[in-house]
């Protein structure tokens, strides 16, 4: 299924922030300029909820790229570091969203063949850590969440990732949610402990499955027509 979600707000100039001049790493020659930004919760480019979160971030005054505080960390890094990093984050990225969506498709005690297949569509997305992230889809299915293991997960996310990321991994869990057609109560419970362990408003929830489901009919009465 495919959907649109993130978030989006009204950045304004910090005054007082200092500017890094001629270092944005994009264009080679834009200034860095400090700003505040209020996020929503966003779904098909509709702003639905006010996130408790003010981020500051650098956007470059040449090309308009954005980068979030840590740019000047790793304008001080090098490139071998930098690239470490984003590994670092992609598989933290990935780990959490195996481990959610598995333990997500496993919560109402059935594993259906949707859900399965939701999983190994987005297992395709990691070529280079295949191996591990099946074995961490295996162990998250024959265990569930035994020593915390998905919420460690989780966690490990939520201190490397931004939010967009993490409502990303929220979001695909919650098309596992429902893939086979019935939300049950655990289905529900799980999904609100995942936003509260993501640092995010649990009424969310409603949002977020509501925005899913009216996309899904689109795309229903789109085939039907078609
Ligand atoms: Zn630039």
């Amino acid at each position: 299924m495919f959907i649109l979600f993130g978030t989006r707000g009204l950045k304004h100039e910090v005054k007082e922030s200092p500017v890094l001049s001629n270092s944005c790493p994009n264009c080679k020659e834009g200034n860095l300029v400090n700003k505040l930004y209020r996020r929503w919760f966003t779904l098909f480019f509709i702003p639905v909820i006010p996130l408790d979160v003010v981020d500051r971030f650098y956007e470059c005054d040449n090309c308009k790229s954005a980068y979030n505080e840590s740019i000047k960390t790793v304008l001080q890094q090098s490139q071998q570091e930098i690239t470490e990093n984003q590994k670092n984050a992609q598989r933290a990225y990935a780990k959490a969203l195996i481990a959610a969506m598995t333990h997500m498709a496993i919560i109402d005690g059935d594993f259906a063949v949707e859900e399965e297949r939701e999983i190994m569509d987005a297992l395709q997305g990691f070529p280079d850590i295949k191996d591990e992230l099946t074995e961490i889809h295996q162990k998250v299915k024959e265990q569930g969440n035994i020593d915390n293991q998905v919420f460690n997960y989780l966690n490990e996310a939520r201190n490397q990732l931004s939010s967009e990321s993490l409502i990303n991994i929220l979001a695909q869990a919650a098309v596992v949610l429902l893939a086979d057609g019935a939300i049950e109560k655990e289905e529900e419970n799980l999904m609100k402990e995942y936003l509260i362990a993501c640092g995010l408003p649990k009424e969310m929830y409603h949002t977020l499955i509501d925005k899913l489901k009216q996309k899904d009919m689109t795309n229903i009465k789109k085939e039907q027509m078609n």
